[in-house]
């Protein structure tokens, strides 16, 4: 899959920078956020599971700085924590994160749809309610 590279967190664009840290350099950071250039650098040889967790935890500084918590002492025991967190809830209930996928994009969806969705049936069975084209007459 490709690697996002510009990602909005709240009303600010950032931009995603995949960067060699060279594991074997001795290198102590997998990630970090330059809030003034509004920038996340994420090494790119990490196995998969690193990299989602450093880019979660990356994410969460970014929302840190959005938000405007000032919480210097702790961010960064928080963001790890819950990094890790998110994404173990994330793994081991995947079918949690696709109900809320679906439940964030719902409404957009019945809009271009044009159509309804009845409560009785399930994410993805948005039922179109698409008028038969009239047939020309003779
Ligand atoms: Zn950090």
């Amino acid at each position: 899959m490709k690697r996002p590279t510009k990602i909005k967190v709240i009303n600010f664009d950032f931009t995603i920078e995949w960067y060699h840290r060279g594991i074997e350099n001795g290198a102590s950071k997998f990630g970090w956020t330059d809030i003034c250039k509004q920038e996340i650098y994420i090494s790119d040889d990490l196995n998969p599971l690193k990299t989602a967790d450093t880019l979660m935890h990356e994410l969460l500084h970014a929302l840190n700085w959005v938000f405007d918590i000032e919480d210097d002492t702790k961010e960064e025991s928080v963001a790890r924590r819950l990094s890790s967190g998110l994404l173990a809830i994330w793994r081991d209930n995947p079918e949690l994160f696709q109900y809320l996928q679906w439940l964030l994009f719902a409404e957009q969806k019945k809009e271009e749809a044009l159509g309804f969705c009845s409560p009785n049936l399930k994410p993805g069975d948005w039922v179109s309610l698409t008028v038969p084209l009239p047939t020309k007459i003779t």
